[in-house]
């Protein structure tokens, strides 16, 4: 099996296209920070940043945000990939992290944030962490020979919807299947030494088991440095952050294209 995490900026036809042969063998994993952010400014809702103590941004999802995350992830992003996978004659089932308790999520009640350079408790957000899957419907869908297609928000222990972090939620997925590898599709050629400057590419990058990730990489980058480490520390063997603005996206990953983390 294949996790692959399509990122906001990554165009999705020649994702799911490449997805053709891969059907009952792939997971695809989506999250949408583009849609979110223009459905946001449709509704009026502002997008708003937390800066941890530490310097880590996140999105600021009070409950109105949680409500335009969620329509954002399955009433855009979602139809867009499923038609996209249909018109390639890919059979797929969008899902979140709500159905079947696939993506189960601790949500952090109340979080230390830095505002206008003052330290001030959050206790809106309605974002968290994933702490477990259940694979069971995933299994289900690949077995029918279908492509999952997964999303944000995962199950609060509240039972209530939790935003997190797609690229890993695709981690969590992709140990949870005892996946052979996971891909994160991005809009850069990988991971860079220096994240302005294509030449800077790295081929190979092994991460620290704990602590922090190397390179500076900075957003989304750092992100998805963290959810390999987490791959990687779950057991899936082979893990790597590719370029997805190729025309066979996941077929160049296969093969080798794109940092490999380990
Ligand atoms: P996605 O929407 O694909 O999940 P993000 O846009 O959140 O991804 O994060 C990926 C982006 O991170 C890249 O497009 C790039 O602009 C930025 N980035 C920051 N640091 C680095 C780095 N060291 N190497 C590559 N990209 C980096």
């Amino acid at each position: 099996v294949v996790v692959v995490k399509c990122g906001g900026a990554v165009p999705a036809e020649a994702v799911c296209a490449d997805l053709a042969g891969l059907a009952g063998r792939a997971v695809l994993v989506h999250g949408g920070g583009p849609d979110i952010d223009r459905l946001a400014r449709e509704l009026g809702v502002p997008a708003r940043t937390l800066v941890s103590p530490s310097g880590v941004t996140s999105r600021h999802t009070d409950p109105a945000m949680l409500d335009a995350v969620t329509l954002a992830l399955t009433g855009r992003v979602k139809p867009r990939l499923l038609r996209a996978l249909a018109a390639a004659g890919v059979p797929a089932v969008g899902l979140t992290g709500l159905d079947g308790g696939l993506l189960l999520a601790r949500r952090k009640p109340a979080q230390r944030a830095v505002r206008d350079g003052r330290t001030v408790i959050v206790r809106d957000d309605h974002s968290g962490r994933v702490t477990g899957v259940r694979p069971e419907a995933l299994r289900a869908l690949l077995g029918a020979g279908f492509v999952p297609v997964v999303s944000p928000p995962a199950t609060g222990e509240d039972g209530a919807p939790v935003n997190v972090d797609a690229d890993r939620a695709a981690a969590a997925v992709a140990g949870a299947l005892g996946a052979d590898r996971l891909v994160l599709l991005t809009a850069a050629p990988g991971l860079l030494r220096d994240a302005r400057d294509e030449a800077t590419f790295l081929d190979r990058c092994a991460l620290p088991h704990e602590g922090p990730v190397p390179h500076a990489a900075t957003g989304g980058m750092h992100r998805k440095l963290v959810a390999a480490r987490e791959a990687l520390l779950a057991g899936v063997p082979r893990v790597s952050v590719c370029d997805g603005r190729v025309p066979r996206p996941v077929t160049a990953a296969l093969a080798g294209a794109g940092t490999t983390l380990e």
